[in-house]
């Protein structure tokens, strides 16, 4: 792995060079700081990060989270640095460039051409934008969403001040598509949320069919593949792939969403929206009396809901994309190591006697739970098995997410549960380092040890 104690002091001194060309001066006193001060400050600083979970080791595999990319590190830096800022081409030209090249290449990957569209700071901030961007379209409408969708949805319709409708989920907990057809009915939703990768079960929402409904009924469709967007890469219908048809159909829908601080190894801070009409822009249209003096070209943020954004998240998933490409040898391979750990656990618990699947994973999040029947034991004993798994020495400890189900959700994939209760915590890991779909079976061995 690319080393930052060596590349780090380089790409300071890179910046560094190449702002001496302006000449030097004396930094004013007001904020200089002694070493020791500092000294003691980052001290301080490392001992209070101490306090975290190990994102970065195979054995965490509870949410979504790990470190970047080094390289995206490295990017950030180094923009940092002079710390560009993307809303207009003023504050931010080199990043405003790298950023309109990493967001084609998002847009090639999804094959949404032409296309309109921008970084923004998160999924949900980019997701509210194609919200917006739905209601101006479609004024007086509501916006139909599964009930599995993102929660964020229910909120910024709420912000937005449309109604929001949840539609329900199949057995697979993808969106019900003849369900979507009666609501579609009566003419009232203007748009429809699929989701490519649920944020709890990674289930894929069948966009095609989904789109082809939606055109049925002239309603506008939004792709949220905030999580799922990158297994466009491996979407080929192989053995350790993900089904073609969902993401072949993102081409034909209005918006979509994909968050590189996901699965684009990059830090928080870098969510991407983009729309396939670019005359969309004129729901954009603004003055600003500060800004956009120095170029004709559109300034991104003539196109972007927010205001200040960081460049360096732009240079940050440029550079990694320079040495990690979207292709399926590149990143793609990433994403199939995660895919056949989902697998494998998959095969495991199906054969296990003390853990049993909730259901099939189609990305690389997988959910289980204790075999028992009564809702009341479910919980409990997964509430056990993911606090005896992580109390151990740090050496040992194993990392699990829990997720909340209805005694619905489990018979409708078959679970005989005695409902003493309403709801029950279940297991769910994602396998989103290749390093953890490495040591699949000895996380399993080591979760079914702690039930017996
Ligand atoms: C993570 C996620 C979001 C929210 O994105 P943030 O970047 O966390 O704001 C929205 N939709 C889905 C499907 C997600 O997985």
């Amino acid at each position: 792995m690319t080393d930052l104690s060596v590349w780090l002091p380089r790409v300071v001194e890179a910046i560094r060079l190449g702002n001496a060309r302006f000449g030097t001066f004396d930094p004013d006193p007001s904020l200089a700081v002694g070493d020791d001060v500092v000294e003691g400050a980052v001290a301080r600083l490392t001992d209070r990060l101490a306090d975290t979970y190990p994102f970065f080791h195979p054995r965490y595999v509870g949410q979504m989270l790990k470190p970047p990319h080094p390289a995206a590190v490295l990017g950030y830096t180094a923009a940092m640095l002079l710390n560009p800022n993307n809303h207009a081409l003023d504050g931010g030209p080199a990043t405003s460039q790298l950023e309109r090249e990493v967001v084609a290449r998002l847009a090639a990957m999804l094959g949404v051409d032409p296309f309109l569209g921008h970084l923004t700071s998160s999924g949900t901030i980019a997701n509210l934008e194609a919200l917006w961007v739905a209601r101006e379209e479609r004024p007086g409408t509501a916006v139909a969403y599964s009930a599995d969708a993102h929660y964020t949805h229910a909120r910024m319709c709420q912000v937005i001040g449309v109604p929001g409708v949840a539609v329900p989920t199949d057995a697979a907990g993808r969106m019900d598509v003849e369900a979507l057809a009666a609501i579609l009915a009566d003419g009232s939703v203007g748009t429809v949320v699929a989701t490519l990768g649920t944020t709890g079960l990674g289930a894929l929402d069948p966009v095609d069919e989904i789109v082809d409904v939606a055109r049925a009924h002239g309603v506008r469709v939004h792709v949220d593949a905030a999580y799922g967007g990158f297994f466009a890469l491996v979407a080929d219908d192989s053995e350790d792939g993900v089904p073609a048809a969902p993401f072949a159909a993102v081409a034909r829908a209005d918006s979509v969403v994909i968050d590189p601080h996901k699965h684009g190894l990059q830090p928080y801070g870098c969510g991407a929206v983009l729309f396939a009409d670019p005359a969309v822009a004129r729901h954009y249209l603004h003055d600003s009396p500060y800004t956009y003096f120095t170029s004709d070209d559109l300034h991104l943020g003539e196109i972007s809901l927010e205001c200040s954004r960081a460049g360096a998240a732009a240079a940050a998933l440029w550079l990694t994309l320079e040495v990690v490409p979207l292709t399926g040898d590149g990143l793609g391979r990433a994403l199939r190591a995660g895919l056949r750990g989902a697998r494998t656990w998959h095969g495991l618990l199906a054969g296990s006697d003390v853990l049993v699947p909730f259901q099939r994973p189609e990305l690389d999040i997988v959910t289980y739970l204790p075999r028992r029947s009564a809702m009341s034991e479910i919980d409990a004993r997964t509430a056990h098995l993911a606090f005896a798994a992580a109390d151990a020495p740090p050496a040992e400890q194993v990392h699990v997410a829990q997720y909340a189900v209805t005694p619905a959700a489990l018979t409708a994939r078959g679970h005989e549960v005695v409902v003493d209760r309403d709801s029950a915590r279940i297991c769910r890991s994602v396998v989103m380092k290749p390093e953890s779909a490495a040591i699949v079976p000895e996380l399993h061995a080591r979760l079914e040890s702690l039930l017996r």
